[in-house]
């Protein structure tokens, strides 16, 4: 899968996107993350990319020309190797961003994402360009290098050969449909605090039993939202 990334920050992407299991799959040619930095799209001689917005306002507004200029780049430069791609604005207007549409993104060859800096960005940019703006939080960021980054990884993840093993994910708080449960690892005793026994006792059918009951009553605690998005209603109402 390709990650294109315009950008007034194209550094502050790389070096995040750069380190660990994201920046491993970079190297093994499984995923590809490249960025743009808009400013060079510019045809302003000082390479300006913002300016006051119409009708007053405090701050500047990026303008539309140097990022067109840009993702028509992205284009030709894609042209012949991806079949299905998908723009994306980061903007804290968006739909909030969660696992179900990570992995509807990850079923796209190119993702195509576009940064906010700034008061943000000239609608006619927006809606001549962008499919869908999506938002990693209800809190307002300076920029959207790092809601992108986040939304890179969270998508990357999925890609077939990113993550050693594919399980890995399904079992994970959310995709699961629950939080996952507690785990625990060496050493047995810490801090007088020991693991529990059903851990320890090599009965796999309790374990999972266990493991089960645990997600269920942290998702009950901090987020019973996703018990019911997931169509869980009836083991909500049990409880
Ligand atoms: N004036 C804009 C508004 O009220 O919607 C906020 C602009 S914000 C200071 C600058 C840029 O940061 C946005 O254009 C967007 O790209 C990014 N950004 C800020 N918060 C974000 C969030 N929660 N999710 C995604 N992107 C965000």
């Amino acid at each position: 899968m390709i990650f294109d990334i315009m950008t007034l920050f194209p550094d502050l992407v790389a070096t995040v996107l750069g380190e660990s299991i994201i920046g491993r799959a970079q190297k093994s040619g499984v995923i590809e993350v490249a960025t743009y930095n808009i400013r060079d799209y510019s045809e302003d001689k000082h390479h300006r990319v913002d300016d006051t917005p119409y009708g007053g306002g405090k701050g500047m507004l990026m303008m539309a020309p140097p990022i067109y200029r840009c993702y028509e780049a992205i284009c030709q430069k894609r042209e012949d190797t991806v079949r299905t791609k998908r723009v994306v604005f980061m903007s804290p207007a968006g739909q909030l961003l969660n696992q179900r549409k990570a992995e509807e993104l990850s079923q796209y060859d190119n993702l195509i994402i576009l940064c906010g800096h700034y008061e943000g960005v000239d609608r006619r940019i927006l809606d001549e360009i962008v499919d869908e703006e999506i938002s990693i939080g209800d809190y307002v960021l300076t920029g959207g290098e790092i809601p992108a980054c986040i939304l890179v990884d969270s998508v990357a993840r999925l890609v077939e050969g990113v993550l050693s093993d594919p399980e890995c994910h399904e079992k994970e708080s959310i995709s699961s449909g629950y939080l996952e449960y507690p785990q625990y690892t060496r050493p047995y005793d810490y801090h007088g605090v020991t693991v529990p026994d059903v851990l320890i006792s090599g009965h796999h059918e309790n374990i999972d039993r266990w493991r089960r009951e645990k997600a269920l009553e942290l998702t009950l605690k901090n987020r019973p939202d996703i018990i019911e998005n997931f169509g869980r209603r009836e083991e909500l109402e049990k409880k």
